[in-house]
């Protein structure tokens, strides 16, 4: 058997659940109440919370608001 690097061995230990691997790599903690939030919301399948939620709607009004903008739409076309 090959030696094996520090990298491999590393992986190893992961692999057979040997260290329970905090490194930070996998699940971020989510930042509620913001665009970003959001998203580890979904990216998770589970429903947002209302500061992330809320931050979504801010985020989308502004996009719709900045496209309606760079389009040069000008009335309520709602
Ligand atoms: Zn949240």
């Amino acid at each position: 058997m090959p030696e094996l690097t520090d990298a491999e061995l590393d992986q190893l230990i992961d692999a057979i659940g040997l260290r329970r691997s905090r490194r930070g790599s996998q699940l971020k903690p989510i930042a509620h109440g913001t665009y970003k939030g959001a998203r580890q919301h979904y990216y998770r399948k589970e429903p947002l919370c209302e500061p992330c939620r809320q931050a979504q709607n801010t985020y989308q009004n502004e996009q719709y608001r900045r496209r309606k903008q760079a389009k040069g739409w000008g009335g309520d076309a709602r």
